[in-house]
């Protein structure tokens, strides 16, 4: 292997410890504990479960967190009286609508209702229009697209004037890492679905982002020599050899890779973890901005 691995797992506990310091820092200076609400409408056991998660990281590094659960039919105006009443309510630092919701639920107008200062998951328009913006700062960055930006300057990768390739253009992932790497001066180019020659334009990166949920379709000669490699695909795949039946792999074929690349993340152990460390991180955040 010629890449130096980048450990998400040691990198994100190493953000957690530090947002504990500073959670029991502000509760020595008696300052309100920071609390995250989580909002979860329906039965989705995969929703739920990350959910309970977030729940539990909080607890672990003393922020407070509450959880609110609506049945799946619970109407448009139930989440946002909900979504209302989180706002106005001062012992909730963040807010966290758990996606997807259910169908009939208009997600624009419920993530559009989240005060900008309690947006911790940063999808509200204004904190994205902000991102989007030359000059104007966000208050909050999307948590999976930040843990990738924050794992390249954890490893030391220099983003200014680097080449940097996104593989997936979502709300949530492509887009956002897509406007931080812009925000950072790289050059950014944004794969999707309709690219032609994805393999011609990946050759091209200092830096990858993949995040399109395809197993392992980044092959070991698409990438450039010393490249940075961030892999955000969660997919699973059937292994006979484990318990479960399956094993987890990213969107880019981890073993060929390696061999080229000059940094990677591991799936898991890579992106993965970091979500939940800049969920918490931001959530201190939203605390420190409305209790300075
Ligand atoms: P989406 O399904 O919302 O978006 C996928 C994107 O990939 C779209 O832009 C789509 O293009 C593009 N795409 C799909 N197939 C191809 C293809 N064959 N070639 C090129 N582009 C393609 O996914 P998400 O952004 O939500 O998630 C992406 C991956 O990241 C998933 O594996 C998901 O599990 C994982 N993930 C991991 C997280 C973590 O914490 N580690 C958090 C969130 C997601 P188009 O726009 O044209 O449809």
């Amino acid at each position: 292997m010629s890449a130096q691995l980048i450990d998400g797992k040691a990198i994100a506990q190493k953000v957690r410890e530090e947002v504990a310091a500073q959670v029991a820092k502000r509760s020595a200076a008696g300052k309100r504990q920071p609390t995250l609400a989580t909002v979860l409408v329906g039965d989705r056991p995969d929703s739920a479960a990350y959910v309970a998660s977030k729940g539990k990281a909080c607890a672990e590094l003393g922020m407070g967190s509450i959880s609110q659960h609506l049945p799946a039919d619970a109407t448009q105006e139930q989440v946002e009286s909900l979504v209302r009443q989180l706002n106005a309510d001062p012992k909730v630092s963040g807010i966290l609508v758990q996606l997807p919701m259910p169908a009939h639920i208009n997600e624009e107008r419920v993530l559009a209702l989240i005060s900008i200062e309690k947006d911790v998951d940063g999808f509200s328009p204004l904190n994205i229009g902000r991102l989007a913006q030359k000059g104007r700062e966000p208050l909050f960055v999307p948590c999976t697209p930040y843990g990738c930006i924050y794992l390249l300057e954890q490893a030391g990768v220099k983003i200014e004037g680097a080449n940097a390739v996104v593989l997936g253009r979502s709300n949530i992932v492509g887009m956002p890492a897509a406007l931080l790497l812009i925000s950072r001066n790289a050059t950014v180019t944004v794969c999707h679905s309709r690219t032609r020659d994805m393999a011609a334009v990946v050759r091209q990166a200092d830096i990858l982002i993949a995040a399109i949920g395809k197993t392992e379709m980044v092959r070991g000669d698409w990438i450039k020599p010393g490249a940075a490699v961030i892999d955000v695909g969660i997919n699973s795949v059937p292994d006979a050899t484990k318990k479960s039946g399956h094993r987890l792999v990213g969107d880019v074929n981890f073993e060929e890779a390696k061999e080229v690349a000059g940094f990677i993340t591991p799936v898991p152990g890579g992106v993965g973890p970091m979500t939940i460390a800049m969920l918490m991180k931001n959530t201190l955040r939203a605390a420190e901005i409305q209790e300075p």
